[in-house]
């Protein structure tokens, strides 16, 4: 089951401390683009993003430690809150795809990546948007959608450092009827590079890889589990501009927060879009939820609150306290 550990865990102090440097180039790209009369105003904002996951309170339960408090920034690029929200995602994805497996469970899944030629700053925007656009064209292709029960994808972006282009491509689950395996409707890897080179528009094949996903193949860990997991994961990694170049991190940062503005990190289709709306996971209260859980724990329920509070001196939580309820 899913825990969180507690604030002097690795991933908290790796994470809050990417947040506190995410900020930092927040404020410098306020300094270099923004009029001396409006930079107070901005910088009070970027305040805020220093504060995020300032004080952590989780529960202690039989499970672990639960967060069950504190306030996140929200901001897409943040590391913190990047971590908070993949996970989330990674939970919930499961979640749907349990219960679609019920509904369907002589389904079969495929794991899709499409990809296409590099983008520059300039263009990565509209690139990102005419993407979608075509991943609506490819489902509705008979050869796809005659056989197609749902789908999810998320999209991901690299930077290429050799020539300062974006690497922008799609990783797709998609939940197929058994008949998808049938002769003659069977896609090849070919015919789908096909589809997606008529879908996208393109001049080119573009590269695409497709294969089954085998649930329970290896030991331990469920297929479709690691599925969506990867599909879950960070849309950017934060890896991608916290680099030892803070000319070019910063460079990074001003693209991808213009070409992800409001975008979404995971979209769905058919029986799993249904499924998440029947779940009530795609209201706006529920995507902005990174905390989750039931909230803080009852007076009298003798469950243990740990505090810990972050401490820029020693970049690290200290723990602040802890009670009984
Ligand atoms: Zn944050």
């Amino acid at each position: 089951h899913d825990t969180d550990g507690s604030g002097q865990d690795r991933p908290w102090r790796e994470k809050k401390s990417g947040s506190i440097n995410y900020s930092a180039y927040k404020a410098d790209i306020v300094y270099l683009t923004v009029d001396e009369h409006m930079q107070v105003d901005e910088l009070r904002k970027i305040a805020r993003i220093e504060g995020c996951g300032q004080t952590l309170s989780f529960v202690k339960t039989d499970k672990g430690m639960k967060l069950y408090q504190t306030w996140f920034c929200k901001k897409r690029l943040c590391p913190l809150c990047a971590w908070r929200r993949s996970k989330k995602q990674a939970m919930e994805l499961h979640q749907i795809l349990d219960l679609a497996v019920e509904q369907e469970p002589n389904a079969e899944f495929l794991f899709l990546t499409l990809t296409e030629e590099n983008a520059t700053a300039q263009d990565l925007k509209t690139e990102l948007q005419n993407m979608n656009r075509s991943l609506y064209r490819l489902r509705q292709y008979k050869d796809v959608s005659r056989d197609l029960i749902g789908t999810v994808r998320a999209t991901e972006i690299t930077v290429n450092d050799q020539n300062g282009t974006y690497h922008q491509h799609v990783h797709m689950l998609l939940m197929v009827k058994s008949s998808y395996f049938k002769a003659g409707h069977y896609l090849s890897q070919q015919r789908w590079s096909k589809l997606w080179r008529r879908a996208r528009r393109l001049d080119y094949d573009p590269v695409v890889n497709v294969k089954k996903v085998r649930p329970n193949a290896r030991k331990g860990t469920n297929s479709l589990t690691a599925a969506a997991q990867e599909v879950a994961k960070y849309q950017v990694k934060s890896s991608a501009y916290m680099t030892d170049d803070d000319v070019r991190n910063r460079e990074v940062i001003m693209v991808l927060e213009n070409a992800l503005d409001h975008s979404r990190a995971l979209g769905f289709s058919g029986l799993l879009k249904q499924i998440r709306h029947d779940l009530k996971l795609d209201t706006a209260e529920s995507e902005d939820d990174l905390i989750g859980g039931d909230g803080a724990p009852k007076e009298g329920s003798g469950l243990k609150s740990v505090v810990y509070t972050w401490d820029k001196d020693v970049s690290n939580y200290l723990f602040g306290g802890s009670w009984t309820n």
